[in-house]
C-alpha cells in the first residue's frame, strides 16, 4: 500500500462513457457503509460524482500553479528565456516577452535560468478544490478554471490536498479522466491498483487495450470491470483470457439502472444486480488490501 496502511484505488478508462462516474460513486457509496472513505473526482475538466451525493456546506480551496511574471525593468531582451522554453510559453513580441499562462508548465527553467532575475514566478489561479464530508465518506472534487487547459497542475495540486488532510480515510477512490494521456497517467500515480471500466462492444475493447497498454508502460497493477454485461459480445472477456487479466466485476446491462444514473442516482440500493457486483468488487478489493498490506 502506498502509506500508513492506505489503499488508493483508481478508477480509470480507454473512453469516456463506459461507467466510470457509476462504479466510482456507487462503489464509494457501498463501501462508506462499513468503513471511511475518501472518494476523488480528478476529472478536473468535468467533475460530475459530486452530482450524485446532493452534499451542501461545501469548504472550497482555490487553487493555483506557478507562472513567471515579466519584469520590464531588470530584462535586457537576451532571449534566452525563449529558448529555454520547451513549451513555447514565452515568447519576444518586439520590445516585450510575453508568457502564455495557459501553456506554462511550471518547470521553473526560464524563471532560474534568466541573467537578470526578470522572470520572478507567481502565482496563477487555475480551479478549485471543493471538499464534502458526508456520512462515512468524505467527497473531494477538483474543477478547472473556464479557459483553463491543463489538467494535470490542478490533479497534482488535489493529490497534494489529499495527502496534507488531517483524516485520511484508510481506502481512497480516485475517479479519473477518461483517456490514455497525461491527465490519467497524473491521476493513476500513486495508486495501488487500476480498474479499468469497459463496455462489452468492439469499441469498448479498442479503448480497454489502448488503456491497458498504458497501465504496463507505466508498471501499474490492475484489473478490468465489464460495465454493461450482456449488451455486446463475448470479445472483451476472451481477450481478458488471452492477456491474463482479471475481471473484477461485470455489471449486467440494464435500462432501469441507465435511468438511475440519468437522474443521478446512487442505484446500488435498489438494484440487485449492480449491488452484487459491487460485493464481489469489494472482496476483490479486500484481497488486493491483504496482498499489497
Ligand atoms: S532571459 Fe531574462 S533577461 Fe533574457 S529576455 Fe528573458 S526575461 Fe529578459
Ligand atoms: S516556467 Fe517552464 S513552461 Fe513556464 S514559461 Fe518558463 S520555461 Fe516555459
Amino acid at each position: 500500500m502506498t502509506n500508513s496502511g492506505i489503499f488508493k484505488l483508481a478508477i480509470a478508462s480507454g473512453k469516456g462513457g463506459t461507467g466510470k462516474t457509476l462504479l466510482s460513486t456507487n462503489l464509494a457509496d457501498y463501501l462508506a457503509r462499513k468503513q471511511a472513505v475518501l472518494l476523488a473526482d480528478l476529472d478536473v475538466e468535468e467533475p460530475n460524482d459530486a452530482l450524485f451525493f446532493h452534499a451542501e456546506n461545501k469548504v472550497i480551496t482555490p487553487q493555483y500553479k506557478m507562472i513567471p511574471d515579466w519584469q520590464s525593468d531588470r530584462c535586457t531582451l537576451c532571449g534566452d528565456c525563449t529558448r529555454q522554453c520547451k513549451f513555447h510559453a514565452v515568447i519576444r513580441l518586439g520590445e516585450f516577452i510575453t508568457v502564455f499562462n495557459e501553456l506554462c508548465h511550471s518547470c521553473y527553467a526560464c524563471s532560474d535560468l534568466c541573467p537578470e532575475q526578470a522572470l520572478p514566478m507567481k502565482p496563477y489561479r487555475m480551479g478549485e478544490t471543493r471538499h464534502q464530508i458526508l456520512n462515512g465518506l468524505q467527497l473531494i472534487e477538483s474543477r478547472l478554471d473556464v479557459g483553463q487547459e491543463q489538467a494535470v497542475p490542478l490533479i497534482h495540486a488535489t493529490q497534494k490536498y489529499i495527502c496534507e488532510l488531517e483524516s485520511k480515510p484508510a481506502i481512497q477512490i480516485l475517479d479519473c479522466p477518461p483517456g490514455t494521456s497525461c491527465p490519467v497517467v497524473a491521476a493513476v500515480d500513486g495508486a495501488d491498483l487500476v480498474l479499468l471500466v469497459t463496455e462489452p462492444t468492439p469499441f469498448g475493447l479498442n479503448d480497454l487495450k489502448l488503456a491497458v497498454e498504458t497501465m504496463r508502460q507505466i508498471d501499474k497493477a490492475f484489473a478490468v470491470v465489464i460495465n454493461r454485461q450482456g449488451m455486446g459480445d463475448d470479445a472483451v472477456e476472451n481477450w481478458c483470457k488471452s492477456e491474463n487479466i482479471t475481471v473484477a466485476a461485470r455489471i449486467p446491462y440494464d435500462r432501469q439502472l441507465a435511468e438511475q444514473y440519468a437522474a443521478a442516482k446512487l442505484a446500488w440500493c435498489d438494484n440487485t444486480a449492480l449491488e452484487e457486483a459491487l460485493e464481489e468488487l469489494a472482496l476483490f478489493i479486500q484481497q488486493k488490501q491483504v496482498q499489497y498490506a
